[in-house]
């Protein structure tokens, strides 16, 4: 599975002052799960080291400048930031890692200076991000700072395996019954982001209309990213959990009943982790052999090793 990265967060010397900003949990981690396709549009047209560039407020527009010799460099950025934004299509990425703060990488909050003396803003966005965000608003996107938050980053590595499960399943042409298998697997992972969204999503499998399928699995995919890049709350996988326990409670002991809704009831008290619970829905999934409940894709959305529910801050 492929995904972009600023090349500086890989470890790769390509920042202005010839240096690197290597960011651990990518190496580390996402490294055994990703193949990672690396971008820095800055060093392609200017080289490292170079002088540093900045956003700067002109009137109604932002513009790029040099630091020391105030040169405008906005042309060349925006031009080499549409290139490389193209090559992601053809690089079939699932998602992308940006560098924070970057006025070429960072998505949000990038300072942006004022002319006369005036203190800088966070108000920007880089370049490079801006043309991303504009010709792939359904891709997955994060900074890898605001990664080191467990909530965003369980959202957006589950968006990001979602994002290649739509689009290998769309691959494989599937028929209207293999449609509502795929939404079946889907129910609980996208009813812990949105009730409406699943609603809606149901909507277009049940095809009312009787539209031609291409039609309907274009309606689904765009439908199905936007659900998943909604993120989840800890009142939704409350929910979630009490729903699922309802399978098998008529067929467990009542002291097996307490220990679950105690489970869960920690969960939505931020005591233990999702996964704790996760584990005890799963084992009495496999002991009465619940079909319905083994294919969902809210048990086990991404590879465990992750661990990304081990933490009870990867839910608000
Ligand atoms: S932030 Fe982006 S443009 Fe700047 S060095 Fe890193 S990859 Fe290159």
């Amino acid at each position: 599975m492929k995904i972009g990265v600023s090349s500086c967060l890989l470890g790769n010397m390509c920042r202005y002052d010839g240096a690197h900003s290597k960011d651990q949990f990518i190496v580390s981690t996402l490294k055994n799960y990703f193949e990672f396709v690396p971008y820095c549009p800055e060093k392609i047209i200017f080289s490292t080291p170079r002088e540093a560039i900045r956003l700067v407020q002109e009137g109604e527009d932002i513009k790029v400048m040099t630091s020391n010799t105030n040169k405008d460099v906005t042309k060349e950025l925006s031009d080499i930031s549409k290139k490389c934004a193209n090559q992601i299509q053809e690089d079939e990425l699932c998602g992308f890692i940006l560098k924070s703060k970057s006025p070429t990488c960072g998505l949000e909050r990038v300072k942006v200076y004022q002319n006369q003396n005036a203190p800088s803003e966070k108000k920007g966005i880089g370049l490079f991000a801006k043309e991303i965000k504009e010709k792939y608003p359904l891709l997955p996107l994060e900074e890898e700072g605001r990664l080191n938050d467990a909530w965003l980053r369980e959202n957006f590595l589950m968006q990001i395996f979602s994002y290649k499960h739509i689009f290998e399943f769309l691959k494989t042409n599937p028929s209207s019954k293999d449609l509502v298998e795929f939404h079946t697997s889907y129910k609980y992972l996208i009813y812990a982001k949105s009730h409406e969204a699943y609603k809606h999503l149901g909507n277009i499998v049940a095809n009312h209309q009787k539209r031609e399928l291409e039609f309907v699995l274009e309606e689904y995919k765009v439908a199905f990213l936007e659900a998943i890049s909604l993120k989840g709350s800890i009142s939704n996988t409350y929910n979630i959990l009490l729903h699922i326990f309802g399978y098998f409670k008529k067929l467990i002991t009542k002291e097996e009943k307490a220990e679950i809704l105690e489970s869960i009831d920690e969960f939505k008290d931020e005591i233990i982790p999702l996964i704790v619970v996760i584990k005890l829905l799963n084992l009495y999934t496999k002991r009465f052999d619940i079909q319905y409940l083994k294919v969902q894709k809210f048990l086990n959305p991404y590879p465990k090793e992750l661990a990304l529910r081990s933490t009870v801050k990867a839910y608000k």
